[in-house]
């Protein structure tokens, strides 16, 4: 079998001027990266805003293994065999962090003959986007100790700083560190932390803004700090609000590479769907569904947070309605909920797959409270049996849910025509009802406790004090009419990652409430929450080098 990025290369890529011909986009419409990438004017945007939209299918999975269980790789596959069957399709999808790239779990380019390419440029520095969010979230901390240093005239409680710096690396020394050591010209003296660039506010408000204004806007509204008096302090206060959009101008624009088959790929953003919402930006978005007739598009993790925060934030936001959800399941996952360890997936399993299948079964229940018509399908792997597969089949089609089997990580858009067939007779045939969880007049702890108790299945909510006393100020703060953005494990439907299948009798513990208010959420914490990962002692970037070519290796 070849690897990922082998197929990758070995593929002829088509100049993307001709990719996107096909799709009404004209090289005006576009400002070219080189001959593979581009990104989409606003002109483009502004003549074609008007349209009719296609249907909207979202991409969601079950509970995860720790690899993934391939949503990239079946958004990627299925837009293929939506191409092949006749259908105007493109996929949008998230920008990949460096992060992930160098240590764990990879790129996030898809896989096998569904991917989009160029693999190599997508997962390394692509079109500059998160290196322009870096330079913005750090100019913003610059500024902020700037004025402090300079006599803090707004008065800046610099024990109540929020902001954080952030890099596009999993470097866990910097979790927390002390900023401002030295002399006095060399600032004031504090503890300062930095995320993950895919973790700062900035990458969400990228993610869920329409237009520069509307950008702007948001990024004034980020609270950095609390003044002496426990009052908000703003990006707009410390006045960096121009240099920031400055910073962020081009990297608001979506991008375009191609699939493996020559389609167009939109690949824009790319939030943490902990700590933020999960999902590519919503101007690819509704790029991608004024220029096709069906637009697929991924949100990360589980259905229980991806799928959530898909419905409940960005949706309700852009004014998004989605028209079916595909649910990947893999025998794999299956079985890792069924209680199989991780390095035993790979043997034949049906008891296991039976006892896990619990899980399946709750997330499909809860796509359904979100009214729009669900597709199963099973991500097929070497390893699976005929045995495994009929039994998941008939326990889909027991529950009213379309079910096909998906070849694209070995065949491509041939292996998703079933898939594809599917889709499309349940975007004919099966209105959507779609209407988010919970009213955003609902209060906050309501929110909250409607999530755990309807989504994840928990009997209640233990608020722990510091939660109880940040959801009072940001209530009366105004923030209470935000939807909630659930920072929670993505292994278990429970706080609980060890918790698999489908947990029942448990509650879920929120540790602490914070706001973006620029992204226009709040974040809930329930237990610890990374935002700056480390690296494995075996990172992937061990077996990642170029050659004297150019020819990059190891990514995957
Ligand atoms: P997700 O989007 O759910 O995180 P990805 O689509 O990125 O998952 O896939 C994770 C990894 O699994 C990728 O390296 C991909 O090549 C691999 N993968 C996906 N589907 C299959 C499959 N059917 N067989 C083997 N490997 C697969
Ligand atoms: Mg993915």
């Amino acid at each position: 079998m070849k690897t990922d990025i082998q197929i990758a290369q070995e593929a002829q890529m088509m100049p993307i001027r001709e990719v996107t011909a096909g799709f009404g986009i004209t090289e005006d419409d576009m400002e070219l990266y080189g001959k593979y990438k581009a990104k989409l004017s606003d002109e483009l945007w502004n003549r074609i805003k008007d349209r009719p939209d296609g249907k909207l299918v979202l991409v969601t999975a079950i509970n995860p293994t720790p690899a993934g269980e391939g949503k990239t790789t079946i958004s990627i596959g299925l837009t293929q065999a939506l191409n092949k069957i006749g259908k105007k399709a493109i996929v949008a999808l998230r920008e990949p962090s460096l992060g992930p790239c160098f240590g764990v779990k990879g790129g996030a380019a898809g896989g096998g003959y569904s991917q989009v390419v160029p693999m190599e440029d997508m997962n390394l520095h692509f079109t500059g986007d998160f290196h322009a969010i870096t330079s913005a979230n750090n100019l913003l901390a610059a500024m902020l100790d700037n004025h402090i240093q300079q006599g803090n005239e707004l008065r800046i409680d610099t024990r109540n700083i929020v902001w954080k710096r952030c890099i596009d690396m999993n470097d866990r020394v910097l979790r927390n560190v002390v900023v401002g050591l030295g002399a006095k010209a060399d600032g004031v003296v504090r503890e300062d932390h930095f995320v993950i660039t895919v973790a700062s506010e900035i990458m969400a408000i990228l993610c869920l803004c329409s237009n520069i204004r509307d950008l702007k806007e948001r990024l004034g509204k980020i609270i950095v700090a609390y003044n002496m008096d426990g009052e908000p302090v703003t990006a707009a206060d410390l006045k960096a609000v121009g240099a920031m959009a400055a910073l962020l101008k081009d990297a608001i624009k979506p991008n375009v590479i191609q699939t493996l088959e020559h389609t167009p790929a939109l690949v824009h953003g790319g939030p943490f769907a902990n700590i933020a919402h999960g999902c590519n930006s919503v101007k690819a978005t509704k790029m991608a569904l004024k220029l096709s007739d069906i637009a697929v598009t991924e949100a990360g993790f589980g259905a229980d947070l991806g799928a959530e925060k898909f419905m409940d934030i960005k949706c309700r936001a852009a004014g998004l309605k989605p028209d079916a959800v595909v649910i990947v399941a893999t025998v794999k996952a299956l079985k890792y909920n069924g209680g199989v360890k991780k390095d035993e997936l790979a043997a034949p399993n049906l008891e296991a797959v039976k006892k896990g299948i619990v899980n399946l079964e709750k997330h499909i229940e809860n796509i359904q409270k979100f009214g729009v018509p669900i597709v199963v399908t099973l991500n097929s792997f070497l390893t699976d049996t005929e045995e495994e597969y009929e039994y998941i089949r008939s326990f889909c089609e027991e529950r009213g849910c379309e079910f096909a089997l998906s070849k694209v990580w070995a065949d491509g858009g041939d292996g998703g025509v079933e898939l594809a067939n599917k889709v499309v007779k349940t975007l004919e045939t099966k209105k959507s009802e779609y209407h988010p969880l919970y009213p955003l007049e609902m209060a906050l702890k309501d929110k909250i406790t409607t999530i755990a108790k309807e989504i994840y299945g928990a009997d209640g909510v233990v608020f722990q004090p510091a939660a109880n006393r940040a959801l009072k100020k940001l209530t009366e703060l105004g923030f209470g009419e935000l939807p909630v953005c659930m920072a929670k494990n993505q292994y278990s439907l429970s706080d609980d990652a060890k918790k698999l299948g489908r947990p029942e009798n448990f509650k879920i513990t929120v540790r602490d409430v914070y706001v973006s208010a620029g992204a226009g959420f709040v974040v809930v914490l329930t237990g610890d929450v990374m935002t700056m990962p480390g690296l494995p002692k075996a990172p992937a970037a061990f077996n990642i080098d170029v050659d004297d070519d150019g020819h990059i290796t190891g990514l995957f």
